[in-house]
């Protein structure tokens, strides 16, 4: 393996973890515009920086970036406009019901939202809307969605599709060599799919997998991948994985933030989207994971 500064080093087994990074936007803009992305520390730095002097904000994409970057503006006292494609932000996660409990969430907190619609243009302070609309944003914050960073693994020659494929042990096509967290595309047995995911805790338990693999074990990877995500003072911690569903069946009220979202295909259970229920979550994680194979076994 070659690194930047042209040293080679030698491995045994190597693990690729590269991540993702942010979907750009072709995004016409003119001087003074101030556009930022959020991935890594210096971009959050960079948005705090711009903050100083900022009144208005606008945020294109209503999906976990855009969201929470609207409720960590508000709690700033930004005023912050949200535009997206979606007619529901957060719909084709979460379903309808959760994502417009999301939206009213926001609303209540002052964001105006902007659905169907997305950026044409940023003139300085001025952002143009789909439907011509304008938006005074003295800051933009981009949060499209993120590309996982493959280059590396093109590069190689290892197999990759819309990520990094690797085995139910994270190996790549190339023994000896693993892939985990942003950029692995994993056998998942929970829904029978290969998937890709985007979390911290996925990302966090596959890379002990891997650890474990790489020093001689042979553990499959068969976690049910888990994500949490923060509005304001809600927080919705989600287990499993649902692209498609059948029903979405809700114990308690979303409106009293005491609530199990069950995302339901025939007769099993995808996944799980709790508020104000942790215990509930950790249940449905357990059921999750019994259902492919004996808790203990
Ligand atoms: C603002 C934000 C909020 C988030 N909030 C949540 C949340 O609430 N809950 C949740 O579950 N997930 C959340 N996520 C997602 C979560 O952070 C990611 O799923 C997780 O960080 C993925 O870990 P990773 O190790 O695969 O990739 P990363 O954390 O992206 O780490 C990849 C590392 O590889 C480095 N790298 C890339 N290419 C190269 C190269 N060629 N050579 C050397 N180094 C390279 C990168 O610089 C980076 O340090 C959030 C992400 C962001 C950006």
């Amino acid at each position: 393996m070659r690194l930047g500064d042209g040293r080679e080093l030698g491995f045994g087994s190597l693990l690729l973890a590269t991540g993702a990074d942010p979907i750009r936007l072709e995004l016409p803009s003119t001087a003074g515009a101030r556009i930022f992305y959020l991935r890594t520390i210096a971009d959050c730095r960079a948005i705090l920086a711009a903050l100083n002097s900022a009144k208005t904000a606008v945020i294109v994409g209503t999906s976990f970036i855009g969201l929470e970057v609207a409720a960590s503006l508000r709690a700033r006292g930004i005023e912050v406009h949200v535009a997206g494609l979606d007619r529901v932000p957060l719909e084709r996660v979460l379903g309808p019901e959760v994502g417009s409990f999301v939206q009213a969430l926001h609303e209540q907190h002052g964001v105006t939202f902007h659905l169907g619609q997305s950026a044409t243009r940023v003139d300085g302070t001025q952002v143009t809307l789909t439907n011509g609309r304008t938006l005074q944003a003295d800051l933009v914050v981009l949060g499209v969605g993120v590309r996982p960073a493959i280059a590396l693994a093109e590069t190689a020659g290892l197999t990759v599709d819309r990520g990094i494929t690797v085995n139910e042990y994270l190996e790549t096509s190339a023994p000896g060599i693993f892939a985990a967290g942003d950029i692995a595309r994993w056998p998942d047995p929970h829904s029978g799919e290969r998937i890709r995911v985007e979390h911290w805790v996925v990302a966090q338990r596959q890379g002990q997998v891997a650890a474990r693999n790489i020093l001689g074990s042979r553990q499959p990877f068969a976690a049910a991948p888990f994500f949490w995500s923060q509005h304001y003072d809600v927080a919705i911690n989600y287990v499993g994985h649902a692209d498609k569903w059948d029903a979405i069946v809700i114990e308690g009220a979303l409106s009293s933030h005491d609530c199990a979202v069950s995302y339901r295909k025939g007769e099993r259970t995808l996944a799980v989207a709790t508020i104000g229920r942790d215990l509930a979550n950790l249940r449905a994680e357990r059921l999750l994971e019994a259902q492919v194979a004996p808790v203990g076994a």
